[in-house]
C-alpha cells in the first residue's frame, strides 16, 4: 500500500480506500496539529504516483469506453465524414418526423448513449445533477454549467440556426414580460443556477435569450432592457452564492454586442477585487487584441477585475474567415501571447515600462484550452512567477467535458508536496437533445480539425484501456 508522508503530523493511516476515480483516499487520525484536534479522523485525497504517469486512471471504466469509441470515430476520416454530414442534417430544426432528433425516440435514444452523453451534463435536472456530482468526484475543482439554448449564425447563408424550446416558455410566460423567449432563457438560466453551488461557474449563451436579443447584438448594442434585468438577477444571485458567471463568446455577426454587454456587467460586479463575470476573448480573431486593450483600459479607468477568459475561439466554420487569422500558427502565437503576457502582467502598454506604459489592471484569468501546450506552459509559468515572487495573476483552467481528459488529469497531477492542483474546471452543458445538437456539432468539427489532438487522445485512451484489461 503507498503509504503517504503527512509532515510527521499524521498518527497513523486508518485506511486506504482506491475509489473508482483511481484518486487514493486516506483515512488519517491525526496526532495534534494547530487545526485538527487530537485524535480526529479525516478523509484527504491524493493522486498517487500512478496517476502522474497514467493521468487516464481516474477515469470510471464506462466513461473510458465510451470515450475511446468517441476518438475511434473522431480520428478515423471514414468514419468521421459520414458521422458529421449525419449530424449536421440533423442539427436542422426543420425536420419532419422520422428525421427530428427530439421526436424519434430511436434516432434519440442512439444519440444519447454515445455523443450526446460524452459531451453533455443532461436533458432533465436530474441528469444534470448527477453528472455534475459525477465530475466532482473526479477531483476537479468544480463544474462550468450553460444552458445549451443558444444560435448560430451561418455568414454564408446570412442566417440565424435557431432552436425555439418550448421548455420554459410556458413557466415564463406566466410571469410578467412581453418577450416570451427572453423569459425561458432567464427560467432557464436560473434553473441552471440552482443545479450548481459555491465554486461552481455558470456559462451563459446570451443569444439564448432570441431574435430580439441577437438582433441587437448585431448592431453592436446591449440588448433590451428585459434581457439586461435578466443579466443583472441572474448575476445578483450568482455573487450572492459563490458562482462566477462566464459570458461565452459566439458568432462574430453577434460578439461586438455580447462583448459590450459583458463589460457593463464587468464594471458593475467586478468590485471586490476579484472577477464574478468574464468575458470571452476568442484568440483567433485579428481584432481581439486591440479589444482586448479597450478592455484593460476601461478596467484601469474604472478600477474593476477584468475578468478574462481566453478561448482560440470555435466559430471557424460559420464565422466570416477573413476575421481570422490566416493560419493555426498565427491563432496559437496570439493565444499564447495573451495568455503569457497576462501572468507576466505585460499585454500592449499595461505593465510595460517607456512613454506609453499604463499600469496593468487587475485581472483574473481563465484559460479554456485543450491545447497541452498552451495549458502546461502557462501553469509552469504561473508556479515559477509564484516561486520567485514575481507578480502574476489568479488563472484557472477548463476544458470541454468529454474532451481532453488526458490534459485535464495532467494539469491535476502537477503540483509539488503539499501543493494545491491547479484549480481545473469541466465545463458541461444541459438541454433538450435539439437545444444541444449544435454544440454537439461544434464539437464534432473541432475533433475533425484538430486531427494530431485527436490521435494522441485516441493512443492515451486505447493505452489506458490496454493497460485495465491486461493489468500493466
Ligand atoms: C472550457 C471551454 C470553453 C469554451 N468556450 C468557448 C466560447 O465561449 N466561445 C468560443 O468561440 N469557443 C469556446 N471554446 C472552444 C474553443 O474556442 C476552441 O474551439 C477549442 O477549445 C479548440 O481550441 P484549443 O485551444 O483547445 O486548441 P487547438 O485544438 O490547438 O486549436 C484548435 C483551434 O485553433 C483555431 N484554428 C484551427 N485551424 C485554424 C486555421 N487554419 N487558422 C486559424 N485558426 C485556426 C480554431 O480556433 C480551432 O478551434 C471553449 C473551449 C473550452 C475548453
Amino acid at each position: 500500500m503507498l503509504q503517504p508522508r503527512f509532515g510527521g503530523n499524521a498518527l497513523r493511516c486508518v485506511a486506504n480506500k482506491k475509489g473508482l476515480t483511481g484518486l487514493n483516499t486516506f483515512e488519517v487520525r491525526w496526532a495534534s496539529t494547530s487545526a485538527v484536534p487530537r485524535g480526529k479522523t479525516e478523509t484527504i485525497q491524493i493522486p498517487s504516483q500512478s496517476l502522474k504517469q497514467h493521468p487516464l486512471a481516474a477515469m470510471p471504466t464506462g466513461m473510458l469506453l465510451r470515450s475511446l469509441l468517441i476518438a475511434t470515430v473522431s480520428s478515423n476520416k471514414f468514419l468521421l465524414i459520414p458521422s458529421l454530414h449525419l449530424l449536421s442534417f440533423f442539427s436542422k430544426p426543420d425536420r419532419s418526423y422520422l428525421f427530428n432528433i427530439d421526436r424519434n425516440p430511436v434516432l434519440k435514444a442512439l444519440l444519447k448513449r454515445t455523443l450526446y452523453n460524452q459531451f453533455c451534463a443532461g436533458e432533465t435536472e436530474k441528469e444534470t445533477r448527477a453528472c455534475v456530482k459525477q465530475l466532482k468526484d473526479l477531483g476537479f475543482k468544480g463544474v462550468i454549467l450553460t444552458y445549451a439554448k443558444e444560435m448560430v449564425f451561418d455568414h454564408k447563408s446570412k442566417s440565424p440556426n435557431h432552436h425555439t424550446s418550448d421548455k420554459f416558455v410556458e413557466e415564463g410566460a406566466k410571469a410578467v414580460a412581453n418577450d416570451t423567449d427572453i423569459e425561458a432563457w432567464r427560467v432557464g438560466t436560473l434553473k441552471t443556477v440552482d443545479l450548481i453551488s459555491e465554486g461552481d461557474i455558470l456559462a451563459l449563451k446570451t443569444t439564448g435569450g432570441g431574435p430580439a436579443v441577437a438582433e441587437s447584438f448585431s448592431k453592436g448594442g446591449l440588448p433590451p432592457q428585459q434581457m439586461l434585468d435578466a443579466l443583472d438577477e441572474i448575476a445578483v444571485k450568482c455573487k450572492e452564492r459563490g458562482i462566477q458567471i462566464i459570458v461565452d463568446a459566439e458568432s462574430q455577426h453577434w460578439q461586438k454586442g455580447i462583448g459590450r454587454t459583458t463589460l457593463e456587467l464587468m464594471r458593475k460586479f467586478n468590485t471586490d477585487g476579484k472577477a464574478v463575470i468574464y468575458n470571452t476573448y476568442q484568440a483567433y480573431l485579428k481584432i481581439t487584441p486591440s479589444v482586448l486593450a479597450q478592455h484593460l483600459a476601461e478596467a484601469e479607468k474604472d478600477g474593476f477585475t477584468l475578468g478574462l477568459k481566453l478561448v482560440r475561439g470555435a466559430y471557424i466554420l460559420s464565422d466570416d474567415r477573413t476575421l481570422i487569422c490566416d493560419t493555426k500558427e498565427d491563432t496559437d502565437n496570439q493565444y499564447n501571447g495573451i495568455a503569457q503576457g497576462a501572468l507576466r502582467q505585460q499585454i500592449g502598454d499595461f505593465g510595460a515600462s517607456g512613454p506609453n506604459a499604463r499600469p496593468f489592471p487587475s485581472v483574473n484569468l481563465f484559460l479554456a484550452s485543450h491545447n497541452r501546450d498552451s495549458v502546461l506552459s502557462a501553469n509552469k509559468l504561473h508556479r515559477q512567477r509564484l516561486e520567485a515572487g514575481l507578480p502574476t495573476v489568479p488563472v484557472a483552467f477548463g476544458q470541454l467535458h468529454g474532451m481532453s481528459d488526458e490534459v485535464s488529469f495532467s494539469l491535476l497531477a502537477e503540483k509539488g508536496e503539499n501543493e494545491m492542483p491547479p484549480e481545473v474546471f469541466k465545463c458541461s452543458t444541459w438541454g433538450s437533445m435539439g437545444e444541444c445538437v449544435g454544440y454537439l456539432l461544434r464539437r464534432a468539427v473541432e475533433n475533425r480539425d484538430a486531427v494530431l489532438r485527436t490521435k494522441d487522445e485516441f493512443a492515451a485512451l486505447r493505452a489506458e484501456t490496454r493497460r485495465r484489461v491486461f493489468g500493466a
